[in-house]
Formats: C-alpha cells, sequence, structure tokens
C-alpha cells in the first residue's frame, strides 16, 4: 500500500470538535470591530511578490527568509500573503477608498509564513487585522487599542499586558540610526552573523534580535525616545493620557521596534506570559509612510493584526460554553414515526431560535437508535412513538444524566422546554 500523503508541514487542519471555539471568536470579534463602524474587506491570498517587498522591507525576517515566492505560468513572481497590511494598502488605493477620506477597515484570514513551526508559530496561521486611513491624531490610536482591549474583555482573555513605544518620524529615525550604528560598530565582534548584514541595511532590526546572547548589548543601546521630537512626545503622551482616562493599563516599553518596516509614531504589542516564547497575542501601529510608498497619495494610517492562533490557545486554557453541541436528539421509535418526527424537528427549528436538533436519520433497531442519541452528545432525547403520536406528546428523557422519562405535549409545554434549554446556555456565556 502506498504511503498516506499528509499535510504541508507547519499547516494544519482544524478538526470539527475545535471549529466551535473559531465560530465563537470570529462572532464575537465581528460583533466587537462592527460596533467601532469598522467594514470587512477580502483580499486575494496571493499577490505580487514586489508589494510585500516594497512594504515589509526587503532587511527583514519576513521578506528575507519567510515567504512563499513562486513564479506562476506567465512568470511573473507571486508570494502567498504573509500578513495582511500590505494587501489591505494596496487594495485601497486601487479601490480608491484612501484618497480624500477616512476609512475604518478590517479582514481576516490565513496568513503564510515559512518559519520553524513550533507552539504559537506556523507556516499557515490566521490573523484578524484592523485598519484605519485618513487620520493622524492620537484619538484615532487611542481608539484602535480601546477596541482591542474590549475584545480581550468580550472573548474572556484575562491577563494581556499592552506595551507601548513611539518609533518617532524617518527624520528623527535617522538621527538614532547613526547613533546606533555608532553603538554597534564599537561592539561589532559581539554580534552574530544576521546582526552584522543588518547593521548596513537596517540597524534597528538589530534590536527585534531574538537571539538571547544579544540581550545584554541590546539593553545597552542607545534608545530612540531621547531622539523623539515634540510632536511625536506629544502624541504619544495624549495617546498615554487617553489610556489612563479610559481605565486601560499599559507599559512604555522603549525597546519595541516591531518586525517590519513600515512603522511610524505609536507602536504596540499585547503580549501574555503564558504562551512561552510566542506570547504576542496582537500586535501594531501607525504606518503613515506606507500608502505613499505603494503609489498612493500620502494617507496617515494605524492598525493592529491578533494572531488567531494565540488567542484560541489562551481560549482553550478557559473555553466558554460549548456552542455546538446539540441540544436534543429527535428519536423515531419505529420506520412509521421518521416522518412525523422530521416534520417536529423542522418545527423546532422554526419556533426556538438558536435551539440546535439532530434528527435520527437511517433507520435501525431502537437499541441503535438510543445508541447514536448518546453520542450525538445531545443533553436530551426527544423520542416519538406511535403512543405519543396519538396522544400529541413526546417522551423526553435526559441524556447526561439519571432520571426516567417524562412526557411533554406537543404544543406550548414542549417550545417551553426547548427555549429555556437555549436560555440556560446563554446565560452560561460570556458578556458583551
Ligand atoms: P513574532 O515576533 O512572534 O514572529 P511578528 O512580529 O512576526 O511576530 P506580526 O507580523 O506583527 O508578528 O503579526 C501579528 C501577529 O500575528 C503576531 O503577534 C502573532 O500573534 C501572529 N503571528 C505572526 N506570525 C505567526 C506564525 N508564524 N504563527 C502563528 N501566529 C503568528
Ligand atoms: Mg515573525
Amino acid at each position: 500500500m502506498s504511503k498516506n500523503i499528509q499535510a504541508v508541514r507547519g499547516m494544519r487542519d482544524i478538526p470539527p470538535e475545535q471549529t466551535p471555539l473559531w465560530h465563537f471568536l470570529e462572532s464575537r470579534v465581528r460583533q466587537v470591530v462592527e460596533s467601532y463602524g469598522y467594514r470587512e474587506i477580502r483580499m486575494p491570498m496571493l499577490e505580487m511578490t514586489e508589494l510585500f517587498k516594497r512594504s515589509i522591507g526587503e532587511v527583514t525576517d519576513i521578506v528575507e527568509k519567510e515567504m512563499y515566492t513562486f513564479s506562476d505560468r506567465n512568470g511573473d513572481s507571486l508570494t502567498l500573503r504573509p500578513e495582511g497590511t500590505a494587501g489591505c494598502v494596496r487594495a485601497g488605493i486601487e479601490l480608491g477608498l484612501l484618497h480624500n477620506q477616512t476609512q475604518r477597515l478590517w479582514y481576516q484570514g490565513p496568513m503564510f509564513r515559512h518559519e520553524r513551526p513550533q507552539k504559537g508559530r506556523f507556516r499557515q496561521f490566521h490573523q484578524i487585522g484592523v485598519e484605519s486611513y485618513g487620520l493622524s491624531g492620537p484619538d484615532i490610536d487611542l481608539e484602535i487599542l480601546l477596541l482591542s482591549a474590549r475584545l480581550w474583555r468580550v472573548l474572556g482573555v484575562a491577563g494581556l499586558e499592552l506595551q507601548l513605544n513611539s518609533l518617532g518620524t524617518p527624520t528623527e529615525r535617522l538621527a538614532y540610526r547613526a547613533q546606533l550604528v555608532d553603538y554597534f560598530t564599537a561592539h561589532r565582534d559581539q554580534l552574530d552573523e544576521e546582526s552584522i548584514r543588518r547593521l548596513e541595511g537596517n540597524p534597528l532590526r538589530i534590536l527585534d534580535s531574538k537571539n538571547p546572547e544579544l540581550a545584554d548589548l541590546l539593553a545597552a543601546a542607545p534608545l530612540l525616545s531621547e531622539h523623539l521630537g515634540e510632536t511625536s512626545r506629544s502624541h504619544l503622551q495624549t495617546l498615554c493620557d487617553g489610556l489612563t482616562a479610559a481605565g486601560v493599563p499599559f507599559r512604555l516599553n522603549p525597546r519595541l521596534v516591531r518586525g517590519l518596516d513600515y512603522y511610524s509614531r505609536t507602536v504596540f504589542e499585547w503580549v501574555s506570559d503564558r504562551l512561552g516564547a510566542q506570547g504576542t497575542v496582537c500586535a501594531g501601529g501607525r504606518y503613515d509612510g506606507l500608502v505613499e510608498q505603494l503609489g498612493g497619495r500620502a494617507t496617515p494610517a494605524v492598525g493592529f493584526a491578533l494572531g488567531v492562533e494565540r488567542l484560541i490557545a489562551l481560549l482553550e486554557e478557559n473555553p466558554p460554553g460549548d456552542h455546538a453541541t446539540p441540544h436534543l436528539y429527535l428519536l423515531p421509535t419505529s420506520g412509521d414515526d421518521e416522518a412525523a418526527v422530521m416534520l417536529l424537528s423542522e418545527r423546532l427549528r422554526d419556533q426556538v431560535a438558536g435551539l440546535r436538533v439532530v434528527t435520527h436519520c437511517g433507520g435501525g433497531g431502537l437499541k441503535a437508535r438510543f445508541k447514536r442519541a448518546d453520542r450525538s452528545a445531545a443533553s436530551h432525547a426527544l423520542i416519538l412513538g406511535e403512543s405519543e403520536r396519538q396522544r400529541g406528546v413526546v417522551a423526553l428523557k435526559a441524556l447526561r444524566s439519571d432520571g426516567g422519562q417524562q412526557e411533554l405535549a406537543e404544543g406550548e409545554p414542549l417550545l417551553a422546554f426547548c427555549r429555556a434549554l437555549v436560555a440556560t446556555e446563554c446565560a452560561a456565556g460570556r458578556s458583551d
């Protein structure tokens, strides 16, 4: 027999028992972003390679070594998107969404990076991104941070730390860059190969190195905050004041640089200490130069992307109520009752919003029918046989606890019972 074909390394299936958690996350996120007036945009998963080189930057981990790039049959170089911001800006320019207007957009979907797979790090992973265009002040930065803080509350994820920094303007970074190059050149013997390469191309990125051997050197490096001009400083201060007024705790982290080139002024990360080395759940910042860099008119922008798999890992520690298990398994005791059961199932779905009903199909003996009811994981079975049909009742049996059968009249008493099943579940769900 030939060997089974397996999934591509670093690319995972999401098995059916996990999709309810994904649905929970996706529906709550949608509800929150819509409550701030953000509209969903959907972009292709493939873009011209040039797009990512020009936006993310040639001397970055992503462009240097993580992209899935290939030539198509026309010889065009295409890349599976490693992130969503570049495509969102490309689409915004192409669709005429950015010029002379403000936009609040969000997107979701798979991203692809050829990294070493490990806990919280995959080659296909999912991001939800939120981007705002046309607004340059700290007010919109604040809105985006408050939106993200609300996401964690609504999802019931506690213990994330907000880290904040300012990368200043390109001019401010230039003076800092020169100082940084001097510092690292003086300690060149301590740098690793990658950092030596970055010394010329992109010295700021050395600060983002994950090599523990560089930790002391990085900790003693000069700080960008000393080079910030008045406007950058007050932008950051206003944002901090806004967060404080809204009761959102944060920590200024002057070492936070972010892995992509296009940021300016505000950058931030939401970090968990429960995910090991892959602790950043959500990251973003202001990228005022990117729209122009990609050929549009200069447009200020700010946004973030959250890593869905990392958030799912946190939700798994403290799972919300299960919203996929059926409430009821409807069981005809014989072939003669099957048509009536099918119609009753339809009626219950019509009349009780949110009720999940599995109808027995496929016949079988009585024992086999009950076995299937049990396997469905439903909390109750509704049983309909000839005697019940004649009397206009159904038999109700709790499948997850002991106790015999009871009878319910098919009209209002049955509906009231079904509504109560749904209501109990909602009461156990998370706050909005
Ligand atoms: P990291 O430092 O962990 O590599 P990054 O700076 O490369 O992250 P971003 O490009 O800012 O990450 O992406 C935003 C978020 O997407 C990250 O904070 C993380 O939650 C998630 N993410 C990034 N890369 C991966 C991956 N390979 N697998 C799973 N999630 C990822
Ligand atoms: Mg990375």
